[in-house]
């Protein structure tokens, strides 16, 4: 856990979020500032800074992110097969990162545009 990083605060409990899913190795809650009707953070326990950081024995972290990700899709009704959702990961200043502990967006519940801003 790094002692000054907010989604390290989430995962142990310490700063309130509204948890969604949680497993053994990521805990997703819902973001303060969401911008589509389910916008939910997907993120390891374990403090990973971002996408660039991973490493071949994070594997099995990343699928489970992804895995909880269509869960929470598939709880508010927004399943791949009927109406889907958008996931990104933000690396870097040009992508407008603001928290630097690896985060899955999980936006759905809207029609998205393309290309992103
Ligand atoms: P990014 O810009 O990709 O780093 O995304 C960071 C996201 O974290 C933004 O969508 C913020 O709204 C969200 N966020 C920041 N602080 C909190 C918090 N305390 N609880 C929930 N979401 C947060
Ligand atoms: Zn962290």
């Amino acid at each position: 856990m790094s002692m000054d990083c907010i989604f390290c605060g989430i995962a142990a409990g310490e700063i309130p979020a509204k948890i969604v899913a949680q497993t053994a190795n990521v805990v997703a809650f819902k973001d303060i500032n969401p911008q589509a009707p389910l916008h939910v953070q997907v993120i390891p326990i374990r403090h990973i800074v971002d996408a660039a950081h991973l490493e071949v024995s994070d594997a099995a972290v990343l699928v489970e992110m992804t895995a909880v990700a269509k869960q929470v899709a598939e709880d508010a009704g927004l399943d791949p097969a009927t109406r889907g959702y958008r996931l990104v990961m933000n690396v870097g200043p040009d992508s407008q990162s603001t928290v630097p502990h690896l985060h899955l967006h999980v936006l759905a519940g809207r029609s998205m545009t393309w290309p992103p801003g």
